[in-house]
């Protein structure tokens, strides 16, 4: 089981999204450890200005999916 976690990034207004793994404590993909979102994290997801997506956690995900589905 897969979940989209966003982990903003302080001062920068910008969001970056990683994919982690929710079978396995709360690592993203790229072995990144995510913090549970604070109310803080919270609101400046609603005030980011720009989102991106985290290219490790993608490429992982991508193959992770791959190897699944056959
Ligand atoms: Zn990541």
């Amino acid at each position: 089981m897969y979940e989209m976690r966003a982990e903003s990034t302080v001062g920068r207004g910008e969001l970056v999204w990683h994919v982690i793994r929710k079978d396995v404590a709360a690592s993203a993909l790229c072995g990144r450890h995510l913090k549970h979102p604070s109310p803080a994290a919270l609101l400046a997801q609603i005030e980011a200005a720009a989102e991106r997506y985290c290219p490790t956690c993608m490429t992982a995900f991508g193959s992770a999916v791959r190897g699944h589905g056959r």
